[in-house]
């Protein structure tokens, strides 16, 4: 699970990792940034949010079952999709060799109805994970720097973007880890503090699911890279 911000993945598909772990699935976080910017208290101070978010992120990876979160460092708020992003997951790719890659949407700009413009951040972190596997990560002469830390290319075969139930071809039952979800959701207490997010989560996760007939779901658009035969 590649994602620009510690909460990101608790907002958006934890309800998934909590019913793959659940599952004996091993599942590695990558937070690209360090948070810094999730405060609009007068007085914040990056350094001392980094730490926070950062511990906040761990206890929700425990809540979850994830066995490594791994931390890329880039200051919150500043992303760009640039050869050093790419670089930089291309090697936690070929280093964890993940059955699926989750990314963020990188076309995603907005949310329609909801008064919501996405950060760009999250875009960009799309769009190098998108670079990551095409070409980046299977391709031997990509960072040949890499390939001195000892980490061989390597094809993702599958790569999933959380998306909207209109857009989705792949719908996660969450229903028996949803609770599970806003446990983790509520590590993040910097950012939810008394905000009213499991009704939020719950409502999200009844659009999803509403379609599939599903009670509570978070959905996908999926692609399969790689044919069965050669996996
Ligand atoms: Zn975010």
């Amino acid at each position: 699970m590649v994602f620009a911000h510690p909460d990101d993945a608790e907002f958006g598909i934890a309800g998934t990792v909590a019913t793959w772990t659940g599952l004996g699935a091993e599942v590695v976080y990558v937070s690209v940034t360090d948070g810094s910017g999730g405060s609009n208290e007068v007085g914040a101070d990056r350094e001392e949010l980094r730490s926070i978010r950062e511990a906040e992120q761990r206890e929700a990876c425990d809540v979850l079952g994830v066995r490594e979160c791994v931390f890329l460092g880039w200051r919150d708020g500043s992303v760009e999709p640039t050869m050093d992003l790419r670089r930089a997951i291309t090697r936690e790719a070929r280093r964890v060799r993940p059955d699926v890659l989750v990314s963020p949407d990188p076309t995603r700009m907005w949310d329609e109805g909801r008064g919501y413009v996405n950060h760009p951040d999250h875009r960009a972190v799309g769009i190098a994970c998108l670079a990551v596997v095409n070409p980046d990560a299977p391709t031997r002469l990509q960072f040949p720097e890499l390939l001195e830390e000892g980490l061989e290319p390597f094809e993702i075969p599958n790569l999933w973007i959380p998306t909207y139930e209109g857009e989705a071809d792949t719908f996660v039952d969450i229903s028996d880890t949803i609770d599970t979800k806003i446990r983790a959701l509520r590590c993040h207490r910097s950012q939810v503090q008394d905000r009213p997010v499991d009704q939020w989560l719950r409502d999200r996760a009844e659009e999803r699911g509403g379609s599939r007939g599903i009670r509570y779901a978070e959905a996908f658009k999926t692609f399969r890279l790689k044919d069965e035969e050669t996996e």
